[in-house]
């Protein structure tokens, strides 16, 4: 048909399943199992509906400022947005514009290849080592960007900040992404480093360790000069990207650091728990510094513990694609969820016979 002809087709990302039954264990989008900061409940039932008439600030002041204190940098380094997902996909159309690749490890955040694809950047998905690392020499090759997670998504493995600055020493010329979502979980940011590297960006979010999911918040750090191209292409496309709601709730949740701590802190420790307890169960996994495990069964098939486990009304997330379709990636919840897990997982197993 003609009028189909000229469609800028893609194929989108498929995001975790959100299901609709009450009473059912969520471990399968990486959410915190904790509410948000209290402060932010405040926020919410003194909300002055009137300020609904007007529109928001469009630089959402409050919110970079409220950020740029808390990680001690000037208010012009921080970029915010819709969720990190809204940040990256602005960071892809302002910062790849090369005929050279885009590289990325090929597991890793499904969305980058579709960022890419819908802006019609080439890329190159550059393989992990059989551990799922990322041996930095992989990087020392002609691009047009590079972008990774630290911890990685979905294996959750960490790298060091002496691996990153590797990468950044060997490419002066492109521009790197490092996607903190899960580095609040035990990892050290890439952020120190941007004293030294101008073309670093840094990209963090309130979904996981601020436990905001819902609300949508994201935000990159950079230097003056990337945040403004990123601010440019932002105001090209949609200046009122985050509401007045957003805004204060988000400025309010970041001022708590001792709730940040403790809440961060508990998963921390129910991972680390959930590291003994499924080893016994017979699982392997990379070790994990995110708020998620990426698990594979020494004798049982991921697929069909995945559906045994739906079954029950306990949700993890399962990929069938090369390279990980013998691996569940298990969010770490509550103790109480986690003990639910184990108990499932018992039952399957032994009716699996593994
Ligand atoms: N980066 C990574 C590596 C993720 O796993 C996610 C969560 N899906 C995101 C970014 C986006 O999260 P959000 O948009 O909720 O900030």
């Amino acid at each position: 048909m003609s009028w189909e002809n000229n469609i800028r087709r893609v194929v989108p990302y498929t995001p975790g399943e959100q299901p609709k039954q009450q009473n059912i264990i969520k471990l399968n989008t990486n959410e915190n199992p904790y509410p948000p900061a209290p402060g932010v409940r405040e926020v919410l039932t003194q909300f002055d509906t009137d300020l609904l008439r007007k529109y928001p600030d469009p630089n959402a002041q409050v919110l970079v400022d409220a950020i740029a204190e808390n990680y001690g940098v000037n208010p012009k380094q921080v970029f915010v947005g819709v969720g990190s997902d809204d940040v990256l996909s602005m960071a892809f159309m302002t910062f790849f514009n090369s005929d050279k690749p885009v590289l990325f490890p090929d597991v890793t955040y499904s969305f980058y290849d579709v960022w890419a694809d819908v802006y019609r950047i080439t890329y190159k998905q550059i393989p992990l080592t059989e551990d799922f690392r990322i041996d930095p020499d992989d990087y020392r090759q002609e691009n047009g960007g590079i972008i990774f997670p630290n911890p990685n998504a979905p294996t959750g493995v960490l790298e060091s900040l002496e691996l990153i600055e590797e990468i950044l020493k060997a490419n002066p010329d492109s521009i790197v992404i490092v996607d903190e979502a899960y580095i609040d979980f035990g990892g050290q940011s890439a952020l120190p480093l941007l004293e030294k590297y101008e073309n670093l960006l840094v990209v963090q979010t309130f979904s996981k360790s601020r436990s905001m999911a819902g609300i949508r918040i994201g935000f990159a750090i950079g230097s003056e000069k990337l945040i403004g191209y990123m601010n440019d292409v932002k105001f090209s496309v949609n200046s009122y990207t985050m509401n007045h709601l957003t805004i204060q709730c988000g400025a309010q949740a970041i001022r708590d650091d001792a709730y940040f701590r403790e809440m961060t802190g508990r998963i921390i420790a129910t991972r680390e728990n959930a590291k003994k307890r499924l080893t016994a169960l017979g699982f392997t996994f990379p070790d994990s510094m995110s708020n998620f495990i990426f698990a594979s069964h020494r004798s049982a098939d991921a697929g069909r513990i995945f559906e045994a486990l739906k079954s029950r009304g306990i949700f993890v997330r399962y990929w069938n694609k090369p390279r990980i379709s013998n691996s569940l990636r298990i969010t770490i919840g509550t103790d109480a969820e986690m003990e639910q897990l184990y108990a499932a997982l018992t039952e399957i197993l032994a009716k699996e016979g593994a």
